[in-house]
């Protein structure tokens, strides 16, 4: 059954804007060594070597100007420059927050702007949650991206380019070997990154290289509503860590909160989720859920997740419901999340409650870009009302 959209392989439409050359950002190493043959900037028996130069100097070094890749010779620079573009894309905000949270808005292309946010003391020392389509298809009831049309799913470009912005924005270049501030990445941001596999999978090859930015697989986590049928290609394509948004313990609710479900359910999930490669006691499946007042928040419905998860080498995120305009969900409150957590507790979950991070910079999950986008809209129209 075909479950990827096949915008995924749709080249970004094509404007007088869209920058002819293609971008070395989005390259996996294999891409580059051909497209350095294919642009006749190196012979055949050559081009390996000149693609792993050009790899150091983009991913390790995080230069953007073929001119500062000293080791390369000067006409084969020139070369480059004229075939491709290391270009980053425009930042239209910045901002961050009092607890350290920083959040990019950053457009890629005419009409196509993706948020990005750093969350520091997250994961080792600080995660960044990158987005993996513009909008989304799927319709989750309390989460805000899903009331967005779908734009369109992001290119491994601009799934790496998040990084790499954030990375400038940290002073993160070259590549530290340790003390990083940027050690993790979640994708966690907007998009069903299981309808974009084929450009996740790449990006996640860039991320993880060793001669690059070097995140390890294991730092890396998708996370995903249950599309079951991509879960095991996820896995053998990327070794990342798994998360899964699961919010409820019976088909009925699940069929409301994450209307996959209908499609998915628990029960073809959980078996989904079972069979994922590599799982063991050091490789968990994170289990997301939102707590939602009187909806899914009950010591029996603690009771019915331990359930289960029972034999499945898990860990738990409470993840306190973030609100949005015109949404009928509200957060449960603090005792009740509490209660919750305590029972997850005495099951050997530990500390499942994740902090709400960046909440004045309108950070947190389920909010990103149409709050942003909402607020410039009411600046706009403030800016055009008369005085
Ligand atoms: N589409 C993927 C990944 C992006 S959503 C997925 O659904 O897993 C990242 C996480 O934020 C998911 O667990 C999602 O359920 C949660 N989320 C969405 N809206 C939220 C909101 N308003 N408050 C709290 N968490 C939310
Ligand atoms: Fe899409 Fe995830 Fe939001 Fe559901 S929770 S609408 S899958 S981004």
């Amino acid at each position: 059954m075909g479950v990827t959209l096949d915008l995924s392989r749709a080249p970004a439409p094509k404007t007088a804007a869209t920058p002819v050359k293609p971008n070395i950002t989005g390259m996996t190493r294999e891409e580059l060594r051909a497209a350095i043959v294919a642009a006749d900037v190196a012979p055949a028996e050559k081009a390996k070597m000149r693609a792993t130069q050009v790899w150091r100097w983009v991913h390790h070094y995080g230069v953007t100007d073929f001119d500062r890749m000293t080791d390369v010779a000067k006409e084969t620079r020139a070369k480059l420059a004229e075939a491709f573009t290391l270009d980053r894309p425009e930042i239209v905000e910045r901002q961050v927050s009092k607890d350290g949270t920083r959040k990019w808005l950053i457009r890629t292309a005419p009409g196509v702007e993706v948020e990005t946010v750093y969350i520091p003391d997250v994961g080792r020392a600080g995660a960044l949650c990158v987005s993996s389509q513009v909008g989304c298809t799927l319709n989750c009831t309390f989460c805000h991206t899903g009331t967005q049309a779908l734009v369109r799913n992001l290119t491994a470009a601009e799934i790496v380019a998040q990084v790499q912005v954030a990375r400038d924005d940290l002073g993160e270049w070259p590549s530290p070997k340790e003390d990083r501030r940027l050690s993790n990445i979640v994708f966690m941001g907007m998009g069903e990154p299981l309808y974009n596999l084929d450009h996740v999978a790449a990006a996640i090859d860039i991320i993880a290289d060793n001669e690059g930015i070097a995140i390890s697989r294991r730092r890396i986590t998708v996370s995903t509503s249950g599309v079951v049928p991509e879960l095991t290609a996820l896995g053998e394509r990327t070794q990342a860590m798994l998360a899964i948004s699961l919010h409820a313990t019976r088909d009925e609710l699940r069929d409301v909160l994450v209307p996959l479900n209908k499609k998915y359910p628990i029960a073809e999930l959980m078996a989904g989720i079972r069979a994922y490669p590599g799982l063991s006691n050091s490789k968990r499946v994170t289990f997301e859920y939102v707590m939602l007042k009187g909806v899914n928040d009950t010591p029996a419905d603690a009771k019915a997740l331990v359930k289960l998860l029972a034999g499945v080498p898990a860990k738990i995120n409470l993840i306190p419901f973030n609100p949005w305009p015109g949404t009928v969900y509200e957060c449960s409150s603090w005792s009740t999340i509490e209660a919750f957590a305590a029972i997850l507790n005495r099951a050997g979950y530990a500390s499942p409650i994740r902090t709400p991070r960046g909440r004045d910079i309108l950070a947190a999950c389920g909010q990103l870009k149409s709050e942003s986008e909402k607020l410039r809209a009411s600046a706009r129209r403030k800016a055009a009302a008369p005085q």
